[in-house]
């Protein structure tokens, strides 16, 4: 699938980074996140769950959403409401027990 790491959003807590059992992500020169190598990535989406400002979404295949679709999640208290995001501005929520 891939990531998307908004640079202008991530404060550089290093969740992600050190949430990430590839190792894959690395705060660059500004302490923003950054991913090593797209093609090593799992999906696990561990570090997506654990950035608390939603600067981290991932996008998904053509082959379950339409292109340029993602996946985002909101944390709250007791669930994960995960949003997915069309690029013709349509969105659809679903919640899950944390
Ligand atoms: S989705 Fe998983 S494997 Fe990929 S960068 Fe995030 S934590 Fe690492
Ligand atoms: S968890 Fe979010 S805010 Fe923190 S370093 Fe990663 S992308 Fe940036």
């Amino acid at each position: 699938m891939g990531l998307k790491i908004d640079q202008a959003k991530c404060v550089g807590c290093e969740a992600c980074v050190n949430i990430c059992p590839g190792d894959l992500l690395y705060l660059n020169d500004q302490l923003r996140c950054e991913i090593r190598n797209q093609s090593e990535c799992w999906d696990c989406m561990a570090c997506v769950k654990s950035c608390r400002v939603g600067a981290i979404e991932t996008k998904l295949p053509f082959s379950l959403a339409n292109y340029g679709a993602s996946l985002k999640p909101e944390l709250k208290e007791t669930s994960i409401e995960w949003i997915c995001s069309y690029p013709n501005g349509e969105e659809e929520r679903f919640t899950i027990p944390r």
